[in-house]
């Protein structure tokens, strides 16, 4: 598969809130195929990189590319979003709707698809999670771990040119991590594009391409898992990756 491709282009990202500045300058990008993984302690502006990608948050300055497409200058932002899809901490699923309609929604509503195969393209991508017998379940009847692998295949059902993950695994309990990082890892092996924010150390290590460690609203160190976690460079990631082991 082609890695050369670049999916994603992020270029001297700043924003703040009030007169505190979260994003200081972020630069970096994703090629197709890739996963990235973003490391870094709490506040330093991971979700609000995350939220900037797709415009839920606008950026001060600086630019964001999706392919040929500039983001930060779009006029029409919510056929960008479409395209990007988004996994949230605490699963972002309506209550009122089973498994299957949370993830036929976006088809349906947005993407205007005929329902028959709207339901064709949930099942298969619920399928693909594993979640087939669970596809008339309301997400009350669902474990953490379920939950979540909904939102995963909501998120493949909009055919997205990359996926934002931000602390996918943070709200389960220690149990249900596994079976969420288990369908993320066969979707980058898939060949999916993948940015994903974790304190998974043992996922960054095996699933990512690349690590990103980000702290106080700069990339501090971009590098493969290996280098990262044998010989990290910079002193300020050695002290945040001591503190976890
Ligand atoms: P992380 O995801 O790395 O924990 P965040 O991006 O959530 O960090 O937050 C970075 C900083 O920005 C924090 O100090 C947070 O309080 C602040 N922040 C985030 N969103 C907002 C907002 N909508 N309004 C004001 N401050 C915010
Ligand atoms: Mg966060």
């Amino acid at each position: 598969m082609s890695k050369e491709r670049v999916v994603l282009r992020v270029e001297n990202l700043k924003k703040a809130f009030g007169d505190k500045e979260v994003l200081k300058g972020v630069s970096f990008d994703m090629k197709e195929g890739e996963t990235k993984v973003i490391i870094g302690p709490s506040g330093t502006g991971k979700s609000t990189l995350l939220s900037c990608i797709n415009m839920l948050v606008t950026p001060d300055s600086g630019q964001i590319w999706l392919e040929e497409e500039e983001v930060t200058s779009a006029k029409n932002i919510n056929k960008i979003r479409q395209e990007i899809g988004f996994v949230f901490q605490d699963f972002g699923l309506f209550n009122h709707l089973t498994a299957l309609k949370n993830v036929m929604v976006g088809l349906t509503k947005v993407k205007k698809i005929e329902k028959d195969f709207a339901k064709e393209i949930a099942m298969k991508e619920l399928t693909r999670v594993g979640l087939e017998r669970e596809a008339n379940m309301y997400p009350a009847q669902l474990s953490g771990g379920q939950k979540q692998r909904v939102g995963i295949a909501r998120a493949l059902a909009m055919s997205p040119k990359i996926i934002l993950f931000d602390e996918p695994t943070s709200a389960l309990d220690p149990e249900l991590i596994g079976e969420v990082l288990s369908v993320m890892k066969n979707l980058a092996e898939s060949g999916m594009t993948m940015l994903v924010v974790t304190h998974e150390m043992g996922f960054a290590r095996t699933v990512s391409d690349e690590i990103i460690f980000m702290e106080h609203g700069h990339i501090v160190e971009q590098s493969s898992p290996e280098e990262m976690f044998k010989n990290p460079k910079n002193p300020r990631t050695k002290e945040f990756l001591f503190k976890l082991s």
